[in-house]
């Protein structure tokens, strides 16, 4: 058994300073600069050399006037989660209304803020997301085109900007009110910016590219769709229907996640965040964790009363901040395992006991397989091999959970245990 070491191959040492050197590079140089205009190409999002890209960072919270999170609208919080975090995309996400504060009773303080954000992940060389925040766009249509058609004038021209006309439609159909509203903003946004990406919610809080893909929008190219989700409510069912939107031919783009439950709050769930982030590893899914706040609710990245401007400690983080940033900083150097598919396939045989356990775990699988261990935090402490069974001294793991992973020639299968 090995503890938090791994025996590397000659090759793999190799790979992982190509790596290194790659990260360094792309560190000096700026995401952006290294990686230009990005667009669709298939179900992929590609670079401006061809290459599939995907990038791991932040959202900001609600910007409304009056909801308490104007003072993370700043530069020092972008450059903050660029610099600490690793991150290489950010969103702003611009509350519409009528809620109170939002942009259709206090237009100059949204856009402000929207404008910072923007402006900030231009100077940090980092892409960034202009989020029409909002669960009902298709009845704000003459309004989110006034707004994205000042925002293309303004930014069209930086290979930085996406724009995500519809952050999450809830209980309407795609065909009649969707897909219409968002022709009409891709049309206004493509007579001033032939080119940059643009992202598109679909029904049930986004949730829905399954049915986007069966009428998808064929008005412009460079069109991508978000899916969200929470990793305390949703698994395995709303993966399948990403799934078939990208065997229908979407290119996906998660504009939004939480570890918690969909409501923002509640414990962080890591099994299914691991699930959910080896998919959109497997497939290059490009992902931005809601929400930089310090509202006290589960999906809030740092503790009520941290400063916002960042120079954040560990001490300031929550549970789900913690858990997320080490998700971000790992993202570029991440080895995805095989085939998300199978990730939680009940075809895979996987016996574990006792569960929890104190000293020694048994595991059964089928012929040869190998066993991996992560922490609660996703990283890798554990990695051993096996043939049809095997049990495994965790005298070194402190108490608590874990996430043991089987890779076998059947496929990759995860299940959650707990040292006591
Ligand atoms: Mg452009």
């Amino acid at each position: 058994m090995q503890i938090m070491k791994k025996n590397y191959s000659p090759l793999k040492v190799i790979t992982i300073l190509c790596f290194t050197l790659f990260s360094l590079s792309v560190n000096a140089q700026g995401v952006v600069s290294s990686n230009g205009a990005l667009s669709v190409s298939g179900t992929h999002i590609v670079n401006e050399s061809g290459n599939i890209v995907s990038f791991a960072g932040n959202s900001m919270f609600w910007s409304n006037s009056t909801w308490g999170a104007e003072p993370f609208y700043n530069a020092n919080v972008v450059n903050w989660l660029k610099n600490d975090w690793g991150s290489t995309i950010v969103r702003a996400a611009m509350g519409v209304g009528p809620e109170n504060g939002g942009y259709l009773v206090d237009q100059t303080g949204n856009e402000n803020r929207v404008k910072t954000i923007v402006d900030a992940a231009i100077a940090e060389d980092i892409y960034v997301i202009i989020d029409w925040h909002s669960h009902d766009a298709h009845n704000q249509q003459s309004e989110a085109i006034a707004f994205f058609t000042n925002m293309a004038n303004l930014y069209g021209s930086y290979d930085n900007v996406i724009y995500e006309i519809y952050n999450e439609p809830t209980s309407c159909s795609w065909s009649n009110d969707v897909k219409p509203y968002a022709e009409a903003v891709i049309a206004a946004i493509r007579a001033v910016d032939p080119d940059n990406l643009i992202i598109v919610g679909s029904p049930t809080w986004s949730q829905d590219v399954d049915v986007a893909s069966l009428d998808p929008i064929t008005s412009s190219t460079n069109i991508a769709y978000t899916i969200h989700f929470y990793a305390g409510t949703h698994g395995t069912w709303e993966r399948s229907k990403a799934q078939t939107a990208i065997d229908n031919g979407l290119a996906l783009f998660c504009t939004e996640w939480g570890t918690v439950n969909a409501n923002g709050d509640g414990a962080v769930d890591a099994v299914s965040t691991e699930q959910w982030m080896e998919f959109f590893c497997e497939n290059s899914i490009s992902h931005v964790n809601w929400h930089i706040h310090d509202k006290p609710e589960g999906s809030a990245a740092v503790i009520p009363g941290a400063s916002p401007n960042g120079n954040w400690t560990s001490n300031d983080l929550t549970a789900s901040g913690t858990l997320v940033k080490s998700l971000i900083s790992g993202w570029p150097a991440r080895n995805c395992e095989g085939d998300a598919s199978v990730s939680d396939n009940d075809a895979i045989s996987l016996n574990v006991y006792p569960n929890p356990f104190e000293n020694t775990i048994h595991i059964e699988g089928e012929g040869y397989f190998e066993i991996t261990v992560f922490d609660a935090m996703g990283k890798q402490i554990l990695v051993d091999y096996g043939m049809n069974s095997i049990s495994l001294n965790t005298n070194d793991l402190a108490q608590g959970s874990y996430i043991l992973q089987l890779n076998s020639l059947q496929g990759v299968k995860r299940t959650k245990i707990a040292k006591l």
